[in-house]
């Protein structure tokens, strides 16, 4: 079976949400300061994913995520991604390289053969 790490991250107005395989590093990386609180990534996410944060509160001047991501419930699909609105939400996949230990490996076995 794959093994899938996840993890949660902040970094100023980002959040980051990561997932690892041993062939990729995901990161969701939300904005929210150029979230508009439209909630249309929270109605079309497919795995439920994203609620609403505290928008009257955010409205009044707190300083805030208008959206919440429940990392375990994510799959990384990217729609929120192609949706949002004001491009708040990106995703950068990042390969690690099995191949190249693969091959690393195959040299090796040939050398001692
Ligand atoms: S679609 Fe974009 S702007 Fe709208 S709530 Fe989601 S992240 Fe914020
Ligand atoms: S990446 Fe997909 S599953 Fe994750 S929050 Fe965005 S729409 Fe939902």
């Amino acid at each position: 079976m794959m093994e899938i790490e996840k993890d949660m991250d902040a970094q100023g107005t980002h959040i980051l949400a990561k997932q690892k395989t041993k062939e990729r590093e995901i990161v969701l990386d939300y904005d929210y300061e150029k979230c508009a609180g439209c909630s249309i990534c929270v109605d079309l996410c497919p795995k439920k994913a994203l609620q609403e944060g505290p928008l009257q509160e955010i409205a009044k001047g707190l300083d805030a995520p208008a959206v919440l991501i429940d990392l375990d419930a994510c799959a990384f699909c990217g729609m929120c991604v192609n949706f949002c609105p004001t491009k708040a939400f990106k995703m950068t996949v990042r390969e690690r390289k099995p191949s190249l230990e693969t091959a690393e490996s195959a040299g090796a076995t040939e050398a001692q053969a």
